[in-house]
């Protein structure tokens, strides 16, 4: 029986149907009515399904499941479809299904990162314990957006407004570093497949306005590209025992555990610490600033390897080894 690739018209999109293209799959980009001719342009989707808003995502069902079509997950997907439509969706869904919501719930993913003996920021369950500098964050995928750093509780007070579901954690100085890995089932193997950083609107911002005009500027940390990393070559140990770690944690907390592509979000101190501020279960947009490959995964393959199609080739091997049933969660 053949199977098609298919995923939501946004965040990794491209790289996610290139890559599935590349493997030999037919390919299905479900879009907004509006965004489809990006899709159209690129010439990556055998098929478009157009819906109005992301609200009916739902209304595709049939379509995927008579096309036998393999659904990607990514943050769109989990930022404008609720989680529950996607839990209980009867469309093949790669990935396991359930690890969703230890990404999506920060208390959940903060017991499975110390489970996995990960150095983590502190976490503040009150503003008055507040003694030093943090970020406030606000719950779900949305990209950064209207994060603000506080010094006190005083200063928190006067920024909160009467926002609300928001954690309060130490904010870490130091250099972001995105971790991009891939853990194979069919080859039982955890692979790197690259580093990215973020460019974030209006932080990134700040050098480029006088000192004495910077104190006037509310910072904020909305996303809106990447850019590629190569670490210094003595950390990459670390790198690897740390996704390992995860992955043996999320078989406890979670079975089967976490498989294919996630993400840990880190900020890399002086000492050369690695701080994970979070984790993200799934395919993350960075990626994208290696839709061919990065260096790594291009010396581990021979070849380039994006981790669209990474996640592409996975399943093609376990079509041809009978074993998808593994890796449809
Ligand atoms: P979008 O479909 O672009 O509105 O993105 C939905 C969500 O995915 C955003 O709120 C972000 O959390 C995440 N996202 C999208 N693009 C990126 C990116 N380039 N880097 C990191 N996160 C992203
Ligand atoms: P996030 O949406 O959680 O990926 O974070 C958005 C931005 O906040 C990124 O630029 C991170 O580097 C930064 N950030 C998040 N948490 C921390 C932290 N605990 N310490 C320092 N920077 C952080």
């Amino acid at each position: 029986m053949d199977y098609a690739i298919a995923t939501l018209g946004s965040h990794s999109a491209l790289q996610i149907l290139k890559g599935a293209k590349d493997e030999g799959f037919k390919t299905i980009a479900v879009c907004r009515s509006d965004h489809s001719f990006v899709y159209r342009h690129f010439g990556v989707a055998d098929e478009i399904i157009e819906i109005p808003s992301y609200r009916e995502f739902y209304r595709v069902e049939d379509d995927l499941v008579r096309w036998n079509a393999i659904l990607i997950p990514h943050a769109s997907l989990i930022a404008y479809v609720d989680l529950k439509v996607i839990e209980n969706m009867k469309v093949l869904y790669y990935g396991n299904r359930k690890i969703l919501s230890w990404e999506s719930d920060r208390e959940k993913q903060r017991i499975w990162l110390e489970k996995a003996g990960l150095n983590l920021p502190r976490v503040y369950s009150d503003p008055s314990e507040i003694d030093r500098l943090v970020i406030v964050k606000f719950q779900g995928a949305k990209g950064g957006q209207g994060y603000f750093l506080a010094r006190n509780e005083e200063d928190f007070n006067r920024k909160i407004g009467s926002a609300e579901n928001y954690t309060i954690q130490e904010y870490v100085v130091g250099i972001p570093v995105y971790i991009h890995y891939f853990y194979s089932v069919m080859r039982d193997e955890l692979e790197l497949m690259g580093f990215d950083r973020r460019y974030e609107s209006n932080v990134d911002a700040i050098g480029r306005i006088p000192a004495e005009m910077q104190h006037d500027l509310k910072v904020t940390y909305t996303i809106v590209g990447n850019f590629p990393i190569v670490l210094r070559e003595s950390l990459l140990p670390e790198v690897f025992r740390m996704g390992r770690r995860v992955v043996e944690a999320s078989r406890e907390i979670c079975s089967p555990g976490i498989y294919g592509p996630f993400c840990l979000e880190t900020v890399v101190t002086p000492d050369l610490k690695f701080y994970v501020f979070e984790i993200s279960a799934r395919i993350v947009a960075g990626t994208n600033v290696f839709m061919e490959s990065s260096p790594y995964a291009w010396i581990k393959h021979g070849k380039p390897m994006s981790t669209g199609r990474r996640i592409a080739l996975e399943i093609r091997e376990a079509i041809e080894q009978d074993r998808l049933k593994e890796i449809l969660g």
